[in-house]
């Protein structure tokens, strides 16, 4: 596949072939990344994940309870797309509502790996990375609450960026966790991603979060000659398998050969970032998930009262996401919130902190995206499981910092390992320049 930057010096002609190609491509390829071919614009087509809204199209969330919701307004990243020569051409699968880790959770069923099929694609992302790195989409964008790009683009071996909390626009993204949620580029390489992560921001006054600091291009100040302090985070480390601590060390060295200064740091609060993340984001997804009562919204199931087509409608809701929401309501209720949801709350401001005191001396801290790489399919019997192999990424979004995942090496069974650099809050710059400077350093499509 043409990449991005390749892309944008086509004719219309040959983006309209290419969308011709694209389709054919992801039909045959068995995939399952794309739900639907829909094409909105002329510009250089741009895979959209199934919770961003695109005027007049259906907009599910890898959910039945959606069934037949069209979208009646853009996105700001699809408007912002549409003015810079984009456009939103096919919708990719993802877990329910975003809650997942491997895309199983999905209505229209799993997405599969490129690199081993019998493999997940990773989530809640799994469509927009597995399109990517399966040569059947250009670029795409995921959206990110807890590593739901990152986690999938190191699974599938492509790179995936979330910004800063607030850089991205929310405006027209299916809410899951709204202090958590970030919109971003899932791409072939780093330059390809400056090149969206570019288009997609903006100021934005429909979303009361998001920022109003300047905007640089951070493609046409791209310097991987930049020489960056990297934290390494040592006890980051030994959870993770044989093969990631492997790629992890021989990526130490590539940085330091590269010219980047390598400084140790512990943090000592990771073991509550499972727990405080599982909390925060349950207690908003319960909230933001209330309004699917089929009066509003999608897919309505009567019944022979009002109470009773709320039920009916909302059994269409997925196990994962029932569970969330029974979960959400217990940490909120009266009698748990403070033990459970104020305390979250708490520990969240120590996570933050912990990173920014690294950040007084790191531009960028190096961190594994998965403790593994991508499970076989039908694998997480237990949901805690799953919870537990996003113990690399989550910390980052309760944190609201920059981070890209990026492949460094391939695992003993040739499957794509990928690391992330994580940055300071609105720093993306350097978190781009550092990870330029390692995939030359790294050379791993060679
Ligand atoms: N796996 C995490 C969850 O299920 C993260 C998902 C995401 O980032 N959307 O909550």
């Amino acid at each position: 596949m043409i990449t991005l930057k390749e892309a944008l010096t086509k004719s219309k002609e040959e983006l309209k072939e290419l969308k011709i190609e694209m389709e054919k491509r992801a039909k045959e390829s068995g995939l399952n990344a794309y739900i639907d071919f829909s094409s909105s614009g002329d510009g250089v087509p741009i895979l959209i994940k199934d919770n961003i809204q695109v005027k007049d199209w259906a907009v599910t969330s890898g959910s039945e309870i959606l069934q037949g919701y069209v979208a009646p307004y853009n996105a700001t990243v699809i408007e912002n797309l549409k003015s810079k020569g984009f456009s939103a051409f096919g919708r990719a699968n993802m877990d329910e509502f975003a809650m997942g880790s491997t895309t199983e959770t999905s209505f229209y069923g799993v997405t599969k790996n490129p690199y081993d099929k019998t493999r997940v694609s990773g989530g809640s992302s799994g469509g927009s990375a597995s399109a990517v790195a399966g040569g059947i989409a250009i670029a795409s964008l995921g959206s990110d609450t807890g590593g739901s790009i990152r986690q999938p683009a190191s699974y599938c071996g492509c790179v995936g960026m979330k910004p800063t909390y607030g850089r991205v626009s929310r405006f027209g993204l299916a809410s899951y966790a709204s202090s958590l949620d970030q919109i971003g580029p899932l791409t072939q390489n780093v330059e390809d991603s400056a090149i969206l992560y570019d288009a997609i921001t903006s100021f934005d006054p429909k979303d009361s979060t998001s920022s109003n600091l300047e905007l640089i291009s951070i493609y046409q100040n791209l310097n991987p000659n930049r020489k960056l302090t990297i934290a390494v985070v040592d006890n980051y480390i030994a959870e993770a398998s044989k093969d990631i601590q492997k790629a992890y060390a021989s990526t130490v060295e590539a940085l330091k050969d590269a010219g980047h200064t390598i400084i140790h740091k512990n943090m000592a609060n990771t073991k509550y970032d499972i727990a405080t993340y599982y909390i925060v984001a349950t207690a908003e997804a319960t909230t933001n998930l209330a309004r699917y009562d089929g009066i509003r919204y999608g897919n309505r199931q009567k019944g022979s009262n009002l109470a009773q087509t709320y039920t009916n409608t909302r059994d269409l809701f997925g196990d994962e996401v029932k569970r969330r929401i029974l979960l959400g309501n217990f940490v909120l209720s009266s009698g748990y919130y403070d033990a459970y949801y104020l305390k979250a709350q708490k520990v969240r401001h120590l996570i933050r902190d912990e990173f920014n005191k690294i950040f007084e001396e790191a531009d960028l801290i190096l961190s594994p995206v998965a403790p593994s790489v991508a499970p076989k399919i039908g694998s997480f019997h237990d949901p805690l499981e799953m919870y537990k192999s996003d113990m690399f990424t989550i910390a980052i979004n309760l944190a609201g910092l920059p981070a890209i995942s990026l492949p460094v090496a391939k695992s003993s069974e040739g499957m794509p390992i990928g690391l992330q650099l994580i940055g300071k809050v609105f720093n993306e710059q350097a978190v781009f320049d550092g990870a330029l400077s390692l995939e030359r350093a790294i050379n791993y499509k060679k």
